[in-house]
């Protein structure tokens, strides 16, 4: 038995009589732990114990395991793999709602005649009692029951009176479970198109690896090209050979509108289909949950942690926009959904399909060792061709430019032109980054690492740029080192006060912002996607969660607002995410009868992402980015791994750093390089101060077990925290 919090520490308990039985490996129990009473997993059933007299298992969850063996065992490589406790592992197969037992299955009253009434009966009963005569006809025949708040509706009278019908005998009141159905909107049934000649070869293979799994396909098409298509296909097969399908999507792209587009599909089967999805309430994933743990759902949508559903028998399992790295998660277990699936396939005989239009380098290389399977699908459905991408050079002194350096004049007569046509325009800040690399606003210079080719960090404090990988570091330039200009330096522009530039300049336009901040409420997000959509929006500004999965025929024109925010975080896929999104962005314009035009706003135009997504050119980008990954040994050609250390005294934090990079360094096998202990380029976050270590080797295991028995050896002060990352995709 393994408690959920005890510190990796595996207890015995004894079964009790009545569990006889019911108790098994995977089952859910509370046990007594010192006072309390903790939920853990059952991980082994032994005859003996050598504690002599345990403890009962004081309660049972669910009659059924709620951790079936193959996840079990998945849970275990997870430990394994991505250096964390076994009950960490556990913890991330199961949402919180249903993990410790609080939440439990929503029940209601319901109503039921207790035996047929004669008509004359109820014409009596009318004059004497009207209310109940009323409240009894409203009642279908004794063998249905009603919702008790439905039936009073319906009969107009309180539900007190059918308590008192209840009393007299003449109902009957029962309990009964009711789904929390977060989509209990019937969606009307979508015929399937009928498929063209790229996709029937792609279906070819997906059907062959269906019949017998021995590669992940990987499905690289451009957007609307007609990967969905493929998927529903897939699944469809899935559902008629009496398997099962799990498809995953970055939870930013799990909209109403994909739900709807795959309830549609299989609307005969609305019910079998669970969605899950950090929006629904923890009543509603409970029951999702439980609708799967039942065996009920033959599909199941959702996102990172869906990896996990228990669904049984799966014959696909999809990972749509597999390049996305909202499926590495960012706590313990830090898997990564993708790979997980990956695995979760191979082990129980599921064709995994990955698709996207960008797909990553790890899995590109893969297809290339052979790894992987390719199949593309290289036309867009409606023949349309590419939208039309100019870069808008932000290094050319700002002339009399209406939009204080933030807004180019080419963007703005752009902006200007649609409103006068009435069509609609995107502009797009990606505003996740933050300013630490130093770029030089005359040149496009950016500062980078010698050794490692990632930008430097600047640290403003000591006023020096630092290689968060190696460790190099310098003192920061007054002057650019290209140009000698004294404008090297980074700003940083929020949606907010472009937003406001935005109306300066068009005072007629009707404008909406969407990122985190304007969108905290539940609806906001539905109701300015809808206006949008309906024409009622000329503008639409916003971050990242405008750049995925939407249609909107009407906008023919996107703006990026500043390409280069993101394209030198000290990071070395800062090249690849940046090409990732920009064409991402771009595929957002001309999704209509419309020819789409796409502005990118940058420093640094020559920056090779910006080129290669300019010219829809992904061959051309994954060549040169992999030549650069293998000459530094990065992923996909070498493995990685971070260790973050975080604690609110700076100084303990560092000289632990410093411990364990010491420790890392004499513990190494060779082949394994261990960085120095550094700042992390996100130095100091929530209060807390930050220092990491990275590890490079050829095998992910190997620096994981490194870590594990470096961090097992050694006592860390109390108040530092340890978060290993392996394979991490944020090196931040
Ligand atoms: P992707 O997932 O690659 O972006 P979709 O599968 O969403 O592409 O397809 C884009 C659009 O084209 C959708 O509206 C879809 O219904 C439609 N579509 C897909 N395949 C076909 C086809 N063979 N014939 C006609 N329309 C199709
Ligand atoms: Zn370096």
């Amino acid at each position: 038995m393994l408690p959920d919090q005890a510190a990796g520490k595996i207890l015995d308990y004894r079964i009790p009589e009545h569990l006889c039985g019911s108790v098994a490996v995977g089952s859910r129990v509370r046990v007594p732990v010192r006072t309390r009473s903790l939920p853990g997993t059952v991980i082994e059933l032994v005859g003996e114990t050598p504690f002599g007299k345990v403890k009962p298992i004081e309660s049972l969850m669910d009659g059924k395991p709620m951790i079936r063996a193959s996840l079990l065992d998945l849970a275990r490589w997870m430990a394994d793999y991505y250096c964390c406790p076994l009950e960490t592992a556990l913890r991330s197969l199961l949402p919180v709602a249903v993990r410790d037992g609080k939440v439990s299955a929503k029940v209601r009253k319901s109503v039921r005649l207790a035996c047929g009434i004669p008509e004359a009966d109820l014409e009596a009963l009318s004059k004497r009692a009207p209310r109940q005569a009323l409240a009894l006809r409203a009642l279908p025949d004794p063998s249905t029951s009603v919702l008790l708040s439905r039936a009073a509706a319906a009969a107009g009278v309180s539900e007190g009176v059918y308590h008192t019908l209840a009393k007299h005998g003449l109902v009957a009141l029962e309990d009964c479970e009711v789904a929390r159905d977060p989509y209990a909107e019937r969606f009307l049934p979508a015929t399937a198109p009928v498929l063209n000649a790229e996709q029937e070869a792609a279906m070819a293979v997906v059907m062959e690896e269906m019949a017998v799994p021995k590669h992940p396909i990987l499905l690289f098409g451009v957007t609307g090209s007609g990967k969905t298509e493929i998927y529903l296909r897939a699944i469809r097969h899935a559902v008629d050979t009496g398997r099962t399908a799990l498809v995953l999507v970055p939870e930013i792209a799990l909209t109403p509108q994909t739900v709807e587009r795959f309830k549609s599909r299989f609307a005969e089967m609305q019910d079998r289909i669970a969605v899950l999805h950090s929006h629904l309430s923890q009543g509603e994933r409970h029951d999702e949950w439980h609708k799967i743990h039942r065996g009920d759902a033959r599909i199941v949508i959702g996102a990172r942690s869906s990896i996990f559903a228990p669904v049984e028998n799966p014959g696909v399992i999809i990972v749509d926009e597999e390049h996305e790295g909202s499926y590495k998660q960012d706590e313990a277990p830090r898997y990564n959904a993708r790979d997980m699936a990956v695995l979760r396939g191979r082990r129980e005989g599921a064709a995994v399909l990955l698709g996207s239009a960008t797909p990553s380098l790890e899995s590109w290389h893969n297809c290339q060792t052979g790894k992987y399977r390719l199949v593309r699908l290289a036309q867009r459905v409606d023949d349309k061709s590419m939208p039309l991408v100019r870069i808008v050079d932000l290094r050319r002194p700002a002339r009399q430019d209406p939009g204080g350096g933030i807004l180019s004049k080419p963007l703005c007569e752009a902006i200007e032109s649609r409103m006068a046509k009435g069509e609609q325009s995107i502009l797009f800040l990606n505003r996740r980054g933050f300013s630490t690399s130093l770029v030089c606003e005359a040149c496009g210079h950016v500062c980078q690492c010698p050794d490692c080719s990632v930008s430097l960090t600047y640290h403003r404090a000591a006023a020096r740029i630092v290689c968060h990988i190696c460790g190099h570091n310098r003192r920061a330039p007054a002057h650019c080192p290209g140009c000698n200009d004294p404008r090297i330096r980074h700003s940083g522009t929020g949606t907010q006060k472009v937003e406001d530039i935005l109306s300066k300049i068009f005072p007629k336009a009707r404008i909406a912002r969407m990122d985190a901040d304007s969108m905290t409420r539940k609806d906001a997000y539905r109701e300015t996607l809808g206006a949008f959509k309906e024409g009622r929006i000329d503008l639409l500004l916003g971050t990242q969660m405008i750049a995925k999965g939407l249609h909107f025929p009407n906008v023919t024109l996107v703006g990026i607002i500043n390409a280069d925010l993101g394209l030198h975080l000290p990071d070395f896929r800062a090249g690849e995410r940046t090409f990732q999104l920009l064409t991402q962005v771009a595929g957002r314009a001309g999704r209509g009868e419309m020819e789409g035009e796409v502005f990118v706003q940058t420093f640094t135009p020559f920056s090779p992402s910006i080129q290669f997504a300019r010219h829809h050119d992904f061959e051309g980008f994954m060549e040169q980015e992999m030549e650069f990954r293998s000459r530094f040994l990065y992923p996909p050609f070498g493995r990685m791994a971070l260790l973050t250390l975080r604690g609110t005294v700076k100084d303990r934090v560092e000289f632990s750093t410093e411990t364990l990079a010491r420790k890392l360094k004499a513990a190494a096998s060779a082949g394994v390089l261990v960085g120095e202990a550094v700042p992390a380029p996100l130095e100091k976050a929530k209060t807390y101060y930050r220092f990491q270590i990275s590890l490079r080797g050829n095998s992910s295991l190997a620096l994981s077990r490194l870590a594990r028995s470096v961090l097992d050896s050694l006592t860390m002060p109390d108040d530092v925290f340890v978060a290993v990352d392996i394979d991490p995709i944020h090196l931040l």
